[in-house]
Order: C-alpha cells, then structure tokens, then sequence
C-alpha cells in the first residue's frame, strides 16, 4: 500500500506513523527525519536545508522532491511506503503522482490525522525526542518512564529547535496555509481518510488499523 500520512505539526503523525510501521512493516519515510539527519551528517542536503528549518519555512520543492524521488527508488519501497512530512504542496504532490506513474503506481490512501489548531501549540511546545534514534514524548500526554531518558534505546530527549516557542507558531501557520490544496487535492481523488486525532493515542491507531484492515482486503 503506497500510504501519506497527513496533519498539521504536533498531531500525532510521528507517533501513529511509529506504530503503523510496528504493525504494518511500510518503510517509514519522513521528509522531516531526513533532513535532520543530513544536518546531523554535515552534508550538502543538511547545510541547504537547515537554513529554511531553523526558520520555521518549507525547504524549496525541488530539494524535497529530489530527496523523495530518491528514496522511493530504493527497493524497500516497491510493497509499499508510508510518506510523512511529505506532499506540503501541491507541486510535491503532483510530482509524487508522476514519480509513481512511472511504475504504474498511485497513492492508495491519505491518512488525515484531524486535530483543532488551537489545541495544537500547547503539543508542539511539550514535545521531546530522542536524540539518538527519533522516538517522540510528551511532557504531558506521552511522557517516558525515566524522565529525560528514551524509553526505547536510553538515549537524551532534547526539544527540536523548531518545536520552541519562537518557531511553532510560524511553524503553524506555514503549514496551515500550504495544508489546505493539499486536503483538496486528496479529497478529488476520493483518497483522503479524516481521523479524529483528539482521540488517546490508542484510539486513533485503532482508527488508522481499521481503515487499513479494510483496505487489505
Ligand atoms: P517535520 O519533521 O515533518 O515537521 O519537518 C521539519 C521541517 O523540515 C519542516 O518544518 C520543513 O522545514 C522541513 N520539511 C520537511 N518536509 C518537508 C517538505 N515536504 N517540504 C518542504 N520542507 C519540508
């Protein structure tokens, strides 16, 4: 299944997208991720990208797409991928569409975690994720056992740069803003699965399997 996971920041994507991928087995593809691992490497991709991150902007289209284009050549992906973080815009999602043609594939599903604006910034700023291997916490709804610590490798959970109070509210509106084609885009090709993402963590997983259960058969 060629899976998007969509929503604003802070919606629960990194989390349901954690446990799709326990579950499910898709190769988990975060445009987001990538990035801060370029940066983390000191590449080229990293040096370009990191000036538009820490500015809470979109990093240019054809960067993005180059970088997506790339990925789903690799062979973990010809089953079937999860893509997070990515389309943003309808340029990407357009060229998402042609990469795909060009196997003869398309996107099955668009899984819309919904979540009300408002409630979306007091998310952000609570986020913690693990330096080590990306896992994501929150001070409030999602804490680890050991405060600090990642439950999963034991490794330091830092605040991202852009989830600080400076970033996130831009952060939000630029998605906001570039989300609306988007879910209009999706909707026209009757893709686009709205889950209530106010939900426990729990529930909009139970959500998001039996949409996909469903899909299976
Ligand atoms: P995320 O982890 O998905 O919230 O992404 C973090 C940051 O990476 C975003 O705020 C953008 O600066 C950049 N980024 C991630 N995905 C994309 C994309 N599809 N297009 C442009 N910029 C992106």
């Amino acid at each position: 299944m060629n899976l998007i996971l969509m929503g604003l920041p802070g919606a629960g994507k990194g989390t349901q997208a954690e446990r799709i991928v326990d579950q499910f087995g898709f190769p988990h593809i975060s445009t987001g991720d990538m990035f801060r691992q370029a940066i983390k490497d000191g590449t080229e991709l990293g040096k370009k990208a990191k000036s538009f991150m820490d500015r809470g902007g979109l990093v240019p289209d054809e960067v993005t797409i180059g970088i997506v284009r790339e990925r789903l050549g690799k062979d973990d992906c010809k089953e079937g991928f999860l893509l997070d973080g990515f389309p943003r815009t309808v340029l990407q999602a357009e060229a998402l569409d042609a990469i795909l043609a060009e196997n003869n594939g398309e996107i099955d599903a668009v899984l819309y975690i919904d979540v009300n604006p408002e409630n979306l910034l007091n998310r952000l700023t609570g986020r913690r994720v693990c330096a080590n291997c990306g896992a994501t916490y929150h001070l409030v709804y999602n804490p680890p056992k050991k405060e600090g610590v990642c439950d999963k490798c034991g490794g330091p959970l830092i605040q991202r740069a852009d989830d600080r109070k400076e970033t996130v509210h831009e952060r939000l509106q630029v998605n906001i803003k570039q989300q609306q084609p988007l879910v209009s885009f999706y909707e026209k090709k009757h893709v686009l699965k709205k889950i209530n993402g106010e939900q426990p963590i729990d529930e909009v997983f139970q959500d998001i399997s039996s949409i996909l259960g469903a899909m299976a058969k």
